[in-house]
């Protein structure tokens, strides 16, 4: 479909296979933001098929188009009005969803002519503008027989067969005081451990390796369910974090955390990610934990835990119990207010915490964020400057730690052959936002996508690992 290049962690519905036919109702979709998005453009492109509609690849052959937007970050809302303004350009009859749903005002102001606008998750309101614009149409074969989905169906996946996002709630309790997600997505809403693992099982049957688990608040799971017991496979599990893991452990693939809010309960997994069973981690041995500063005065402003000591203390203990987990984090620089002192701090912080990988951002205010009142805001050069400074310190930090892993064996998961080499990646990087471990003889090895590979690393850079399989002759 659409040529627009989406924001990261994300597929373009482009990529997805013809559907059958849909009886001429055909639908074309563009899916922007993050991986929780791409979760709500699956539900929504699961229910067009399971309602009989085409999803179709050009503007030319849709009848109508979808558009989910992101509306994070300024720059976020501005691709998400290209690719509004492309979709009415090119085909002129759009419904807009997701987070930037949120502003209808917005949208209507630039584009007074979208059919609806709907906000995030909000997964009926998207079809009953379907509905509207490409009424059902009666078809006395299809319609005679039920629409059910079989119970292995997995529905549309725009990620890979091999990996698969499972989404376990929506919203978020905090108030981060630079972030909109509360005011987009409402409040924590937690989804019940057994329809959670259900899916999972459904997912694993249906092929999926490796389960990358979303949320905004991994470790706030179910609170809002005051840690309700449901029952899965004969066992009573407790909608919480580590019951989760728990649960998802038994399926015996690969299940990655994400957006895992730094709570001291989070210690309590990690017995969890240093056992292995049959040669498989019972959950991957990778935490992603964004800790946004290590400034405690920062942390206050941001509205977040401040007790920078302690979680130096705890990432010691976690490397105790799992010599080989990944941290990753992400850091937020020029915050209003942070001032050369407590920049110098986060870089010591990153001395201290050896952290193996990491993503940053100069803050950019964000419209409507509690954090564009705060006073003393840092100067834009001054803020490029830090992000380069600490993006130079990590880079030192990350490409020792990779460097070390050369002589070792990393188990990888293959995700795509590229002319000689396959691509793959080891327990310590999520895709998208990751390394690779690059397999220089993965043609010749006859690897596939999906496949468990034992890869001998050879060398390294600050991102990536080159290695080779052992091919037996
Ligand atoms: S925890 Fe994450 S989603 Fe929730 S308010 Fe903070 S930054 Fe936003």
């Amino acid at each position: 479909m659409p040529s627009r290049a989406p924001a990261s962690n994300t597929t373009p519905a482009s990529d997805l296979a013809s559907h059958p036919s849909g009886g001429g109702r055909k639908v074309g979709f563009v899916s922007l933001g993050c991986p929780k998005a791409l979760v709500d453009s699956e539900r929504i492109l699961t229910q067009l098929k399971v309602e009989g509609y085409d999803i179709v690849q050009t503007y030319d052959d849709a009848d109508v188009v979808v558009v989910n937007t992101c509306g994070f970050i300024d720059s976020a809302v501005e691709e998400s009005l290209d690719a509004i303004g492309e979709a009415m350009a090119e085909n002129g009859k759009v419904i807009v969803t997701g987070c930037l749903g949120k502003r209808p005002e917005q949208i209507r102001e630039t584009h007074p002519g979208v059919l609806a606008i709907t906000g995030p998750q909000d997964y009926r309101s998207v079809m009953e503008a379907v509905h509207r614009a490409l009424p059902p149409t009666h078809d006395p074969f299809v319609d005679l027989v039920p629409r059910r989905q079989d119970d292995n169906d997995i529905g549309v996946k725009l990620t890979p067969k091999h990996y698969a996002y499972l989404k376990i709630s929506e919203g978020c309790n905090h108030r981060c005081s630079f972030c909109i997600i509360p005011s987009m997505r409402g409040d924590l809403v937690s989804r019940p451990i057994d329809e959670v693992l259900r899916e999972a099982e459904k997912l694993a049957m249906g092929g999926v390796k490796e389960l990358l688990v979303i949320s905004q608040d991994t470790s706030a799971y179910g609170v809002d369910l005051k840690y309700a017991e449901r029952a899965w496979r004969g066992n009573t599990y407790q909608t919480r974090m580590k019951s989760l893991c728990a649960g998802l452990s038994e399926l015996g693939i690969w299940t990655r955390l994400h957006y895992v809010y730094p709570y001291p309960h989070v210690d309590e997994i990690l017995p969890l990610m240093a056992e292995r069973r049959d040669g498989v981690p019972a959950l991957l041995p990778y935490l992603d934990i964004p800790f946004q500063h290590a400034s405690p005065r920062v942390l206050k402003l941001m509205k977040r835990p401040g007790a920078v000591d302690k979680t130096l203390e705890r990432i010691v203990r976690w490397r105790d119990i799992c010599p080989d987990i990944t941290i990753r984090s992400t850091f937020i620089v020029g915050f209003p207010g942070e001032t050369d002192q407590e920049f110098e701090e986060l870089l010591d912080f990153l001395d201290e915490a050896q952290l193996d990988r990491v993503g940053a951002f100069a803050y950019s205010p964000v419209d409507g964020a509690a954090a564009n009142a705060l006073p003393d805001p840092v100067a834009e050069e001054v803020k490029q400057e830090r992000l380069v400074r600490f993006m130079q310190r990590q880079a030192e930090i990350s490409e020792a730690k990779l460097a070390d892993k050369i002589g070792s064996v990393q188990r990888c998961l293959v995700d795509l052959l590229d002319g000689e080499l396959a691509l793959a990646r080891s327990m310590a990087d999520a895709p998208e936002i990751d390394g690779l471990v690059q397999i220089q003889n993965g043609l010749e090895a006859g690897l596939r996508p999906g496949q468990f590979v034992d890869v001998e690393i050879m060398g390294s850079d600050e991102h990536d690992l080159y290695g080779e399989v052992r091919i037996e002759r």
